[in-house]
């Protein structure tokens, strides 16, 4: 039979907000259960260095999550492997169900679904993923030694991205719609430096160009956004890197969203529009994300649930 399982804390996610809840909930008393999701670590697990994680001039970010792991863990609070399919925020105990079968009811739930890696949404680019198309350099930029790639987007995902690839790649060039980056500045003089980079500046990308059989990624068709010109720019790989849709499904019709799906949080606080129900990290944040305000939120809303939990006797 499916087992059932009673908690004052769920936590929904396994980024820094999760983890950060996680610890603060268990240090409180409250033995929080924090369910993973299917990316166990969130989004720092598919990045290489991080370099602005205070206390840590340099750290993996797949290391830095597996310490927050144990941390979560040596302070009480019980992990699960499981990812919640659906939740019912319409009345208390709240409840949520895993992929397992496993039935999760909750006073208070803290989610920290985080964000997503956003496509361009060309029917090539769907018909080529897996096969010359990614949106993680450092999940398949190994692939790519002695090749050329392109990379799209103009945020710090981008150009790190790029400057990873450059690890592989015999030439990688950035291609974005406007002539400004949005990525830091200390990013950017990085990328201007290295001499395998070209950008090309004010172009979208129209097509990505390939083989049938085998399946593969020859090019990319690109069109300057003022002239309408197109160029044909040769590569094996095409990496997106156009940003993170926040991951607010199980929130949606149930909790207030706003500014494109993310869950709209009480300013100063992280209270959402639902009694007992808090939100954190990215998914909460168009603005800032990043790891450290992540993990804050997740302070955040831990305490935040304490003091619901508390007014409640
Ligand atoms: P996430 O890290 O997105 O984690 C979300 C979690 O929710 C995951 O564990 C997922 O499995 C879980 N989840 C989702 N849906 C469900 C569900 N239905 N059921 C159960 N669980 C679910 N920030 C920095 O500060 N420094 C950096 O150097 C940096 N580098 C980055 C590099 C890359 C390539 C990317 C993509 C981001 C980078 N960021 C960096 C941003 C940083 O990773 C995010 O701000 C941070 O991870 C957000 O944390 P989070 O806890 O909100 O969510
Ligand atoms: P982002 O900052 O939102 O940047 C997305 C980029 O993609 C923008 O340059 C945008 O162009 C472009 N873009 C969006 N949609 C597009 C489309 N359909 N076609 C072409 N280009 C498109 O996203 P991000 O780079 O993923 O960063 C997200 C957050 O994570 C940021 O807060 C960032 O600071 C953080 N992050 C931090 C680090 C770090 O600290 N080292 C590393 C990675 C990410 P416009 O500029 O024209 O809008």
């Amino acid at each position: 039979m499916a087992e059932t399982k009673k908690t004052k804390v769920l936590i929904i996610g396994s980024g820094p907000a999760g983890y950060t809840a996680a610890v603060y909930s268990a240090r409180a008393m409250l033995q929080p259960v924090l369910v993973q999701g299917i990316q166990p670590g969130g989004q720092l697990t598919i990045t290489t260095e991080v370099e602005n994680w205070p206390g840590e001039t340099h750290v993996q970010g797949p290391d830095l999550m597996v310490k927050m792991e144990e941390h979560a863990r040596a302070m009480g609070a019980e992990i699960v492997g499981d990812h919640i399919s659906s939740l019912d925020l319409s009345r208390r105990p709240f409840v949520a169900q895993g992929d397992s079968g496993t039935r999760y009811e909750a006073e208070a739930v803290i989610l920290a679904t985080g964000a997503q890696a956003k496509w361009i949404g060309l029917p090539s680019e769907e018909k080529f993923k897996g096969f010359g198309v990614s949106a993680c350099a450092t999940c398949d930029g190994f692939f790519y030694r002695g090749k050329q790639v392109v990379v799209i987007g103009g945020g710090n995902t981008a150009v790190e991205e790029a400057l990873f690839l450059t690890n592989f790649a015999t030439k990688v060039t950035l291609i974005h719609r406007r002539d400004t980056l949005r990525a830091e500045k200390i990013m950017q003089d990085r990328l201007f430096k290295n001499p395998k980079v070209e950008v090309l500046w004010d172009h979208t990308v129209e097509e990505v160009l390939g083989t049938e059989a085998p399946l593969g990624v020859t090019g990319v068709r690109a069109r300057h956004v003022d002239t309408g010109a197109e160029t044909i720019v040769p590569c094996d790989g095409f990496f997106v890197a156009i940003g993170h849709a926040p991951a607010s499904e199980l929130a949606k019709d149930q909790l207030e969203l706003h500014n494109g799906g993310y869950v709209k949080v009480e300013p100063g606080s992280t209270r959402t529009s639902v009694p007992g129900v808090f939100a954190a990290g990215d998914l909460t944040d168009h603005v800032y994300r990043q790891a450290v305000t992540s993990a804050g939120m997740g302070c955040m809303a831990a305490l935040d649930a304490e003091r619901f939990l508390a007014g409640e006797g």
